[in-house]
């Protein structure tokens, strides 16, 4: 199967119900991306990922690179297959890792000189690199290695980074598209060889060089874009202005994923500003310490109020735990620090985003996503601390 894109219908929001085509399979848009940064969405297996009907997930490129080694998943026959994963996987470009988790050692043009996070040891990321690792595991989509600044930032920082970021982007296509020495182009001696790379927008919070860097990523032409440098720290109103930004100066026939976003409730508001895909490590990371997702509200189930309620987590969910189990059940499980609450926890919340998702995808189709929006966000936006 060849990458392809196609917009079926735009809401009157601006909203956009499409279908994006991999190797791996069709992803309906738009669509929530769950994370498995080291091989695994943690505490799903991906039997249970199949069930919940996820059609596309994320993995890292940094943890990979250092464990188990992309050498080490190259001979083993690329992600797909060391982890048994039939669907659709995009992968970072290592980037956003190596700034916000490496010490880093030194930035250049060249690239990034980090010390890992596991022990210690250094390493020189380049965006040849970076590409050459992500070919080894054979993602559907390879993100292009980009330079990911703090919030705030001023402008002059977030120019120089722009810039140096579109100068990678350049690199990362270049590299996928030279040929080796047995002709072939790297992409096709990849795990993958229909593998495809994103640009990534960058600019800070300023919208002139948020313009200008999706309109010499477009010069590129890569065959989706992606927003990064969002949900650093920002109100949430500045981070959609920014993607919106981006999106208009992004071709309509490409799809469009900001990067690490967002809550629930904030899920409709990318959406409206014309973005495909999204992903998030909340619903995993919130379980494991008892933040639930649910229609009415954040629950947080380790409060004492649910040591004796026999009801289920969330009544308008279907998903498995909230069939089976009680929120009294939930809680036990939490407090007694058993294995078992993370998984429950992390299934109903990976649940309960793929829901709201699949509900903004029927919203769309029938143009409703504006009232769909302010009622989903006026009920779910309460919750406990
Ligand atoms: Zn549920």
């Amino acid at each position: 199967m060849e990458f392809r894109f196609e917009v079926l219908k735009i809401d009157p929001t601006g909203a956009r119900l499409g279908r994006l085509t991999t190797p791996h399979g069709v992803v309906d848009t738009p669509a929530f991306m769950p994370v498995g940064t080291a091989g695994t969405v943690k505490g799903l297996t991906q039997q249970a990922l199949g069930e919940l009907g996820v059609q596309i997930l994320l993995g890292n490129t940094y943890h990979l690179y250092l464990r188990p080694g992309h050498e080490r998943i190259r001979a083993l026959g690329g992600l797909h297959k060391f982890m048994s994963w039939p669907g659709a996987i995009l992968t970072d470009s290592g980037g956003f890792q190596v700034f916000s988790m490496a010490e880093l050692r030194k930035i250049s043009d060249d690239g990034v000189v980090f010390r890992s996070h596991l022990d210690g040891s250094e390493h020189l990321l380049t965006p040849e690199k970076s590409i050459e690792i992500q070919q080894a595991l054979g993602s559907d989509i390879a993100m292009v290695f980009d330079e990911c600044i703090e919030y705030p930032a001023d402008r002059e920082r977030a120019a120089s980074a722009m810039k140096r970021t579109t100068g990678w982007a350049r690199r990362s296509r270049d590299y996928a598209r030279a040929r080796n020495a047995s002709g072939r182009t790297n992409v096709e001696s990849s795990t993958n060889p229909g593998q495809s790379q994103f640009g990534i927008v960058q600019g800070g919070m300023h919208d002139d060089l948020r313009r200008e860097s999706a309109r010499q990523l477009v010069d590129l032409d890569f065959p989706g874009y992606a927003v990064g440098g969002l949900a650093v720290g920002e109100p949430h109103g500045l981070s959609c202005e920014m993607a919106a930004i981006a999106a208009e100066e992004l071709p309509k026939d490409r799809p469009r994923y900001v990067m690490g976003v967002g809550l629930p409730e904030q899920l409709p508001d990318y959406v409206r500003c014309g973005v495909d895909m999204m992903d998030c490590v909340l619903p995993t990371r919130n379980a494991r310490n008892g933040c639930l997702f649910t229609s009415a509200g954040r629950v947080n189930i380790r409060n004492a109020k649910y040591a004796d309620d026999s009801g289920p987590l969330d009544e308008r969910c279907s998903c498995m735990v909230c069939r089976t189990y009680s929120r009294a059940y939930l809680r036990h499980l939490f407090q007694a620090n058993e294995i078992l609450a993370s998984i429950l926890n992390s299934h109903h919340n990976v649940a309960f985003f793929l829901d709201t998702m699949g509900k903004i995808r029927q919203a769309i189709a029938l143009g409703v996503l504006a009232e769909f929006s302010s009622e989903f966000q006026a009920r779910i936006g309460a919750g406990e601390p």
